[in-house]
This record gives C-alpha cells, structure tokens and sequence, in this order.
C-alpha cells in the first residue's frame, strides 16, 4: 500500500528528544525559543510564537490582532473545520465568502462583495494544500476596507507568493506541526508575524495573560509548546527545504504522467506562485470519484477527501443558523476533489506506479 501520509524522522530527533528528558527541562525552555528563531527565518518573519497546535495558533492571531466577541470575520467553507472554529472561540461570527474554482483559494471577488455591506474585522485566509492565496488582491482590499489578515498556512510551509514567503503577508498568520502535515512536532502549532504589538500580546495570549511573574492583564489560555516537541521541530527544521523540493518534484512528475486523461483536473499553480504540495488534489470528473477512489484503494494507492462538506452545512454550523449560506464553487469542490499521495518519502517507481494505475482505470 502506498499510504496517503507519511512523517519522517531521524535519529536526530531521538537524540535530541533524549537530550530534552536529561535536561529535565520538558515543558517551556531554550529549545522552544531556539525553533522559534529557526522557523520564522526559514519564512522571512521577525516574530514566532511557538503554540501547542495549529488550531490555538490561529485563536491567538485573531485575539492577537483584535477580534472580539460580536465582531464579523470573513473566511473560506472549503477548509479544515479548525479555521472556522478559531473564529467562535472569540465569540466572533464567521462570513463564508466562495472559492476561487482554480485554485480552491477564497476569492477576492466574493471577500469584496461582502466587505461593501457589511463591517468586517478580519479575514482569514488558508493556503490551502499549500498553495498561497491571492495576497495580492487581498492586500489591496486590506487597504480599500481596513481589515486584519490572518493567513491560515497550516499547510504551507515555506510556500510563496511572488516571491515572498507565505507567513508575513498578512499581520499574522499561523502554522501547524500535526502528525500529518510536511514538517511535524507530533501536535504544535506557531504564530509568525512582523508586527512587534503582535507579537507582544500572542505571547501573553499562549501563556495566561502573564505580563509579568504574576501580573495577569488580559485573558489568556495554556496554549504553550512544549521543550520536547520543540526539539523535534528543530531537526525538522533542518529537512523541511529538503522535502519541499521532493514534493514540488513528486507533483511534477504526477501531472506529467495524468497528461490527457479527460476525467483529471491536475492542480493548478498560478504564475509567481510556489505550490508546495501538503496534498495533491485533483478534480475528478463526471461524477466518477467515488468509483475511482475504491479503484485506487483495491489497488493499493492511499487516497482521500479534503474537504467533503463545506463547513456551513456541518450540523454545528447549521445549528448556529448558517442553512441559507451558498456558496456554489466551494460546494462543487467538495464532490470532485480527492488527494492523492505526493509526500516525499515516495519514490520513482511508486509514482509510476500510481500513474500507470490510474491510467489504466476503466471509466
Ligand atoms: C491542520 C489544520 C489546522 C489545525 O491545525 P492543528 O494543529 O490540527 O490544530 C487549521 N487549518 C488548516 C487549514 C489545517 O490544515
């Protein structure tokens, strides 16, 4: 079986992780600020700010860049239900603007159309299976309507966006380490941001509101890394580049073999834009993929559904009074996307294989 996901680790990591547990120094300590250092430079952002995961990552950005209870933020349905959460946690209320079809990304067009009626305070943007967003019309609507960007980049490590570093577009944006995703710490999460107020208060945010020793000034959570995943996240650190590159070439070489197959949408990278493959997702046509996704299972490709509902019409979300939402793009994706594995633990042949599989498939 050729599995969907697959972390790897060395023997740095062990080695690491047994210099942590003789330190005795497992929760907060110098490795959580030495991966700080070292994931925001390998993004081009002053500020990190190490979290237990990505989903408190992202409440802390919004807390972090003003979101309060009542306020109206903007987001995406077609994305891991974390994103949407992390707006009620702040007792705010999520406004689900469409995608954009080629790209799976929030549109700027459907932001705008909801920026000109209604106040908004936020807009979190994902990167989704680790393509950047359109920053660019983003920015520009930032300007025209005065909002904070949070850039949801869970799956987007060291992705870019003309040139630039995906994490420091926006005024802040948070990461995830999951198990799953192409660098991990096992759960962690962090906020990277160049903006030293940002900063300042995603740091009390993760750690009780602490100001001082014992001086408490806002409300804050427990929402710190520990030493130990830290000190994984270091030496992942040191591949991330490494693994990036191999997932780039895996898709690479995934779209050339699934050339001229009719019923494949290959995932689309728009001009200026380094895609770097948390998932490869493609479309599968003609209401073929559930056929075609025990095709690939029975022989012998993991596979699986990112997204299969848009968020607004989760039971939760229905019951928060969401059923009259529609957004029509974002409700097409989910019936046609499946992903397929790209990570870099793959090899040549495993590819061909997989593509010499598909292309065999009988419609
Ligand atoms: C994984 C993920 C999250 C949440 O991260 P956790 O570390 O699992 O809490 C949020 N948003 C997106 C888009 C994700 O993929």
């Amino acid at each position: 079986m050729i599995p969907l996901v697959h972390p790897i680790f060395g023997k740095e990591e062990k080695k690491i992780i047994n210099e942590v547990i003789d330190s005795r120094v497992v929760a907060s300590g110098k490795y959580v600020e030495q991966f700080e250092r070292q994931f925001a430079k390998l993004s081009n952002a002053k500020f990190g700010i190490a979290c237990s995961n990505g989903t408190t990552a992202l409440h802390t950005a919004l807390i972090a860049c003003g979101v309060k209870a009542g306020d109206k933020v903007i987001t995406t349905p077609f994305t891991f239900i974390a994103t949407a959460n992390s707006i009620l946690f702040c007792g705010a209320k999520p406004v689900f603007a469409d995608i954009d079809p080629l790209t799976f990304n929030i549109c700027p067009k459907s932001v705008e159309k909801i920026l000109k009626t209604q106040k908004v305070k936020a807009v979190i943007c994902v990167h989704l299976y680790g393509l950047s967003s359109d920053m660019g019309a983003l920015l520009k609507l930032k300007k025209k309507y005065k909002f904070a960007l949070i850039e949801d980049a869970c799956q987007a490590h060291l992705a870019e966006h003309n040139n630039k570093k995906v994490g420091s577009i926006g005024d802040a944006a948070a990461y995830s380490f999951y198990a799953t995703k192409n660098m991990t710490t096992g759960e962690g999460g962090i906020v990277l941001t160049n903006n030293k107020n940002i900063d300042a208060l995603s740091r009390q945010v993760i750690n009780h509101g602490r100001a001082g020793h014992s001086t408490h000034t806002v409300l804050g959570y427990n929402y710190r890394l520990t030493n130990i995943a830290a000190a994984m996240g270091i030496e992942q650190c040191k591949e991330i580049e490494k693994w990036t590159k191999q997932r780039i070439k895996n898709a690479s070489l995934l779209s050339n073999g699934l050339k001229g197959l009719d019923f494949i949408g290959a995932p689309y990278v728009p001009k200026g834009c380094v895609h770097v493959f948390h998932q490869y997702t493609v479309r599968i046509k003609n209401g073929l993929r559930d056929r075609f996704m025990k095709y690939l299972q029975e022989n012998g490709i993991g596979c699986g559904i990112y997204y299969p509902e848009v968020i607004y019409k989760q039971p939760l979300y229905k019951d928060l009074g969401y059923k009259k939402v529609s957004c029509p793009q974002a409700e097409q994706a989910v019936k046609e996307v499946l992903s397929l594995p790209v990570h870099p633990a793959l090899s040549d042949k495993d590819i061909k294989f997989m593509v010499n599989t598909i292309r065999n498939f009988k419609k």
